[in-house]
């Protein structure tokens, strides 16, 4: 049964309708704001487990509202957008959405996103962060306290930086990182040679962790964006 409070943030009333319809046939309890300043009022008051956040709002960029939001909560937002450009996502990642689709969307890829979602929510509500010492995710384990990783039991033999970014991914599982925000992350910076140098550790790293070359098993890659681990 799905009982989660979504809160659609949409200006256009078609596709508002489309979004809401889409959740009552999945049994989801949703609110609507048509505005930024109702959908940072509806968060504050209602608490939604996940927002649907549209970018293009009349009084408001979406960005700002996720900006609002962090300052306090870390309730999960999923950015819905027309805007294509990478640039606007990495923007709303940056910011602190936890991923984004694009318009035109399909219903199956709206409720696809809306499960990976939800799978992170439920992540985050199982696990305090703060007593939490190991990481499994499928045959990959991480030992925080030991700081190893093992892949099927066998210890993996990372260099620091991929062990880093390796615990990055693992502790944002399910949420799309953008590259700005690993770079400033592992190295502090965020250069355009701290990006090619990042391609060429996450090469490495998959090539440990990703013993079936068929498919990306842990690590998908967002093409100009940036990467996420994949709860398996
Ligand atoms: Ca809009």
């Amino acid at each position: 049964m799905n009982k989660q409070l979504i809160l659609v943030v949409e200006d256009d009333a078609a596709v508002r309708n489309l979004i809401t319809t889409t959740l009552e046939t999945q049994k989801y309890r949703y609110r609507t704001a048509e505005n930024g300043e109702a959908a940072i009022l509806e968060a504050v008051s209602h608490n939604p487990d996940i927002v649907l956040l549209d970018l293009g709002l009349p009084d408001m960029d979406g960005v700002e509202i996720i900006r609002k939001i962090r300052g306090w909560s870390s309730m999960p937002i999923l950015v819905i957008s027309a805007r294509s450009e990478d640039t606007d996502k990495i923007d709303a990642l940056d910011a602190g959405a936890d991923d984004y689709l694009t318009k035109p969307f399909s219903v199956e890829e709206l409720l696809a996103r809306l499960r990976v979602t939800q799978r992170r929510l439920i992540a985050m509500q199982g696990v305090a962060p703060t007593c939490q010492t190991t990481f499994e995710n499928g045959a990959l384990k991480i030992d925080y306290a030991a700081g190893c990783a093992y892949l099927s039991g066998e210890e993996l033999h990372l260099t620091p930086i991929e062990y880093k970014l390796l615990c990055l991914l693992a502790k944002n599982v399910g949420k799309v990182l953008t590259h700005t925000y690993i770079t400033k992350e592992i190295w502090g910076t965020a250069w355009e040679s701290d990006v090619a140098s990042l391609r060429v550790f996450m090469a490495t790293l998959r090539k440990k962790i990703e013993k079936n070359t068929d498919a990306q098993q842990y690590i998908q890659t967002h093409i100009g964006v940036g990467y996420r681990m994949i709860k398996v």
